[in-house]
């Protein structure tokens, strides 16, 4: 099993560049962020219990989001590659990662952008109930309003893009990337990118790192 881990702020583009690299089937896109949203959705135990973190901004506890992860990579053939997009979020889950020879990280890429274009974009996202595919209101509004592209699904606003859940995020991000980066660094996998560029540079630059 290949892994790569999409480290880097909510809102710098993680989540939509992982979905298109897996549309072109090569990559399997998981995130944790997507899977604890769908346990909430269908009311499961760890939804009930992740619901009141996510709501503020903070982080479910590592125990619940590791033992998630460590089952559903659990579940994979071994000859896939996967794109961890949200998880670790903390050293403890790098750690946990690592402490497995079969899920060990091949490569970290951290997504790079300055905080003050973050808020917009997370205030501004919208996302598809149906297909989640992301849209936003400004720079990549829906055809017709409230309708996906796509699937024609309906289009919403999560529940923690507002403006205070967002700075929350933000804060807890630059509270345990450092770590992440550091970890990383040691083990002479970390990528940058400069994930201010036009989505269709990023994903080229993501392609040459990830080939
Ligand atoms: P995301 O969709 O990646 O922005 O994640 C949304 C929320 O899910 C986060 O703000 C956290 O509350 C929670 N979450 C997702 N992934 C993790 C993780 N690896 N560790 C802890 N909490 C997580």
């Amino acid at each position: 099993m290949q892994i790569t881990v999409f480290l880097g702020a909510p809102g710098s583009g993680k989540g939509t560049q992982a979905k298109k690299l897996s549309q072109k089937k090569t990559f399997i896109h998981l995130s944790t962020g997507d899977m604890l949203r769908a346990a909430i959705k269908n009311n499961t135990s760890l939804g009930q219990k992740a619901k009141a973190f996510m709501d503020k901004g903070e982080l479910v506890p590592d125990d619940l989001v590791i033992q998630l992860i460590k089952e559903t990579l659990s579940q994979l053939s071994s000859n896939q590659h996967i794109l961890l997009d949200g998880f670790p979020r903390t050293v403890a889950q790098a750690e946990a990662l690592n402490a497995n020879p079969t899920t060990q990280v091949q490569r970290a890429i951290l997504f790079e952008i300055p905080d003050n274009l973050l808020v917009e974009r997370l205030t501004g996202r919208r996302v598809c109930t149906q297909c989640g595919h992301p849209f936003h209101i400004k720079h990549m509004p829906p055809k017709s309003e409230g309708m996906c592209d796509a699937c024609g699904g309906q289009i919403v606003q999560r529940s923690d893009d507002t403006e205070n859940v967002v700075k929350k995020r933000l804060d807890v991000f630059h509270s345990q990337n450092k770590g992440l980066v550091d970890f990383y660094s040691k083990k002479n996998a970390l990528h940058k990118l400069d994930a201010n560029l036009p989505a269709d540079q990023v994903e080229g630059l993501l392609i040459g790192i990830l080939q």
